[in-house]
């Protein structure tokens, strides 16, 4: 198993990370008082972190959003947003991480009087603080929700800011019964403003709410997918043959945000060992390893790559893989991409050839 601190010590990138999901329970207690919101189950830290824990780790997606009533009620103010969004860089910072794209609802946060472009400005204000002390690059990503029909305005309010540090535009919420062509106008607007898309799919529904994902909405990347995995035979372990559609993610190199503790919690996969990204990784996916929601899942970056490496040996070598995968799928422009990869990513293999024997030249072309 990597030891931790190795795993703090790699240059990370997260793609899909919620700002709801990964608070301080502190600063829910905190924020809780200061705004008078007295539905908390507890005002103990520790054991308000716990019930959080304990809630999503439940098996089931519905139990597993219980917890963002709570996140979201405290979530309502400017300062509050600020904070956040601050905390949550600091914290990633100092799990490693380089670049992170990180994504919320704004319409959840105007329950008492912001409108979604202050909603908006005080999350880029926290991240830019963040940027600025922590030296972490912090991106949004707009989401809207798949039970709500107000997407095509949050597809604006994505674009709108693109000058903002909003990156892309997502879908959220339950699959079940809420297929994202159902949203296809928000995803045309996208679309035509040349703006970039990820789409939550394959984690609770199967392979044809990807397949709605990528060729009804175009969908640049997968928030999830695992349950690709079922367009793909499988015989004593091994994959023997993709479907179409698995053959078409692999081929086009789509990015599966796969978010493996999250899927555990939500009883998407029964444990972290039977967790299908050995076969992506087998099979050359284009796979990135991500959080979901830190706080619900009582996990970081680093912890999940360990974890990873416990359950089936994910090596040093692949987590350096799993980082350029991930900045290579990132939202920001290329000439971005390209810089913190060679600034940041590979900055530690090059300083310490015991972190990795693979620094391949040709690095961007590569898988
Ligand atoms: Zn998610």
């Amino acid at each position: 198993m990597i030891p931790l601190e190795t795993l703090r010590a790699a240059p990370k990138v997260l793609l899909h990370d919620h700002l709801d999901g990964g608070l301080r329970p502190a600063t829910v207690v905190d924020l809780a008082r200061d705004i008078g919101y007295a539905g908390l189950p507890t005002t103990d830290a520790a054991e308000l972190g716990r019930w959080f824990h304990a809630s999503a780790a439940s098996g089931s997606l519905s139990l597993y959003l219980r917890g963002f009533a709570h996140t979201i009620a405290v979530m309502q103010t400017e300062e509050a947003l600020e904070r956040v969004a601050y905390e949550c860089g600091e914290d990633l910072a100092r799990d490693g991480i380089v670049y992170a794209e990180v994504r919320y609802a704004p319409v959840f946060h105007t329950e008492r009087g912001l409108n979604l472009e202050q909603v908006v400005q005080a999350v880029e204000k926290g991240f830019a603080r963040a940027e600025h002390e922590r030296g972490i690059a912090m991106r949004q990503i707009i989401c809207a929700m798949r039970d709500r029909t107000d997407s095509l305005e949050m597809a604006e309010l994505a674009v709108a800011n693109r000058e903002r540090g909003v990156v892309g535009f997502d879908i959220a919420g339950e699959e079940a019964g809420h297929p994202p062509k159902a949203h296809i106008e928000a995803f045309q607007l996208c679309r035509r403003e040349n703006f970039s898309i990820t789409i939550h799919a394959g984690e609770a529904f199967g392979p044809p709410s990807i397949w709605q994902a990528l060729q009804y909405c175009g969908a640049h990347r997968i928030g999830h997918g695992v349950r690709l995995v079922e367009d793909m035979a499988i015989s004593n372990g091994k994959v023997v043959k993709l479907g179409p559609l698995a053959a078409y993610v692999r081929d086009k190199r789509i990015p599966l945000e796969l978010c493996p503790s999250s899927n555990v919690d939500t009883g998407a996969v029964p444990t972290l060992a039977e967790h299908p990204i050995r076969h992506f990784l087998a099979q050359s996916f284009r796979v990135t390893v991500n959080t979901d929601n830190r706080l619900m899942s009582h996990v970081t970056l680093s912890e999940e790559l360990q974890r990873l490496s416990h359950a089936f040996g994910l090596t040093l070598a692949e987590v350096e893989r799993l980082s350029i995968n991930a900045m290579k799928s990132a939202f920001v422009g290329y000439d971005e991409r390209v810089a913190i990869i060679y600034a940041r990513v590979l900055r530690l293999v090059r300083h310490d050839s015991s972190l990795s024997s693979t620094h391949p030249p040709c690095v961007l072309t590569s898988y």
